[in-house]
């Protein structure tokens, strides 16, 4: 597997993933937007998660959100020294203030200082040519 200059495993870019992908590299956070219902998710999908429908477009939303949920990983099961160097860090659940959740490393916050609720912005760490991944800290 081909890794990041960060030193960490890069993203698989797919038919469906890759405009995720190529919108961060380029600071920007997409997600699918269903043009039956308007519902808008994170994880990319050939179908709408709440009517089926499969006519999908993908949307800019405000990369603004507060932490809806917090975990502090203190030790890797993966052989990736990277983030070994990385540690302790924090993985979030974020609410977007658009509405939808999505996973991301809280960075710039020592984890005894994330709250529920604390208000955080995404920023995006480049991994390869093409593709960034979205992180957040607070702002
Ligand atoms: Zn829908």
């Amino acid at each position: 597997m081909s890794q990041t200059p960060q030193g960490k495993p890069v993203p698989e870019l797919t038919d469906l993933t890759r405009p995720f992908w190529t919108a961060a590299k380029q600071g920007k956070l997409v997600m699918q937007k269903c043009s039956q219902c308007g519902t808008l998710d994170f994880l990319p999908k050939p179908w709408c998660i709440e009517c089926g429908h499969l006519d999908l477009e993908w949307v800019e939303v405000k990369p603004l959100g507060t932490v809806y949920s917090h975990s502090t990983a203190r030790t890797v099961m993966m052989n990736y020294p990277a983030w070994k160097n990385d540690l302790p860090f924090v993985m979030c659940i974020i609410e977007l203030d658009d509405g939808p959740r999505m996973y991301g490393q809280l960075t710039g916050c020592p984890p005894e200082k994330v709250r529920i609720g604390m208000r955080v912005e995404a920023w995006f760490e480049a991994v390869s040519a093409e593709a960034a991944v979205a992180k957040f800290r607070p702002v």
